[in-house]
């Protein structure tokens, strides 16, 4: 008898250990700002921890969007408005760091990304809420902001302060300030003890810890096309950006215009269809994105490597995909037998 109970206590135990821990739920948010939908995630808090999140992030994601953008009245118009002064004036300590970090993006890519160009982009009209509509902007216009070559290098920062000596440069962080907003916003989640969360802004994303048994995984856009080229799993702590000439464009004449413009031209870079870069860094993914863009399949790695970015697919404009093999290994491909793809170290 004794024996038999021991059994049967011995075979609850086994089916005990076999049943799985319950998955908790997963609550969601979203906001439509910065240009794009935001969407959170969290796992493993309690729905009351989770709705305070959401309401401090949106409140911080209201105060981004309209301090960062070279539209809304806020701090980065401020500073627009006072550089073509090129005397030093005072600047909050976010805009600030934006500039210094940007800056030394900026050089590492080789001036591919370059925040400087506000008044280019501003003349195509890619930075407004409504998309533009052509015509493209006189080219006459363009040529002569190219020849005042407005650069980060033109500003000089101090703790508190910047100046310009470049009449012509006009800050646009369109590029960059969506992944640095991200990156505020994961560290804040990190230091109230959210350690399983996704922020994904339009497919851009940050994400850290898993959804319980899962890992948080997303698929990337095929730049052709509705469906999803390739998925990922996020591991740890990791961020995804993709650059696409699908984001913002618009049709004139039969041309295609898009918004990430070469600094070099003036005009959309024309080599690439999209670019998506995993880095543990949002912003600097965000940018480099952008910068590689620009790169095209024939510079792309040079600069990659300057950026210390090594995890990177572009795919160029007649279709073909340039993947690092640390990208490659980390991709899970649709169709891949359908794509013409060379990887590389
Ligand atoms: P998205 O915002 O669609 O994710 P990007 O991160 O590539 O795409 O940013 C594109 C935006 O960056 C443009 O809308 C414009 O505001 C700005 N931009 C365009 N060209 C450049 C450039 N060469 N360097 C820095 N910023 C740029
Ligand atoms: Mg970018």
């Amino acid at each position: 008898m004794q024996i038999k109970i021991l059994f049967l206590f011995l075979a609850f135990l086994l089916v005990a250990c076999e049943k799985k821990e319950p998955e908790l739920p997963v609550f969601e948010e979203q906001m439509l700002l910065m240009g794009t939908v935001i969407n959170i995630s969290i796992y493993g808090e309690t729905e009351q921890k989770s709705q305070k999140v959401f309401h401090d992030l949106l409140k911080d994601f209201k105060y981004m969007h309209v301090a960062w953008s070279p539209q809304n009245k806020g701090s980065l118009k401020r500073v627009n408005n006072l550089l073509p002064l090129q005397a030093p004036f005072s600047i909050g300590p976010a805009v600030q760091d934006m500039i210094e970090k940007a800056t030394e993006i900026s050089i590492q890519s080789e001036g591919l990304f370059n925040p400087a160009i506000g008044k280019i982009i501003n003349l195509w009209g890619f930075s407004s809420k409504e998309l533009p509509t052509g015509p493209p902007p006189d080219k006459g216009l363009i040529k002569k902001i190219l020849e005042q070559n407005p650069q980060m290098t033109d500003l000089k920062t101090t703790p508190l302060s910047v100046v310009s000596s470049n009449e012509a440069v006009q800050l646009d962080l369109g590029a960059y300030a969506k992944g640095y907003g991200v990156d505020k916003a994961m560290e804040y989640l990190k230091s109230v003890g959210v350690n399983n969360v996704i922020i994904n802004a339009g497919g851009d994303l940050r994400a850290i810890g898993s959804k319980g048994s899962k890992p948080w995984s997303i698929g990337i856009r095929h730049p052709r096309g509705e469906g999803v080229i390739a998925g990922i799993e996020i591991k740890g702590d990791e961020s995804i950006f993709t650059s696409g000439d699908y984001e913002r464009f618009y049709d004139y004449q039969g041309e295609r215009y898009h918004h990430i413009l070469d600094p070099r031209t003036g005009y959309p870079a024309d080599q690439t269809t999209s670019v998506t870069v995993l880095h543990e860094n949002a912003a600097l993914a965000d940018a480099a994105a952008t910068a590689l863009f620009i790169a095209g399949p024939e510079n792309w790695q040079r600069i990659a490597k300057k950026m210390s970015i090594d995890h990177v697919m572009l795919i160029d404009k007649v279709g073909k995909v340039y993947v690092t093999a640390k990208m490659e290994k980390r991709l899970n491909f649709v169709n891949r037998q359908s794509l013409d793809m060379v990887v590389v170290q």
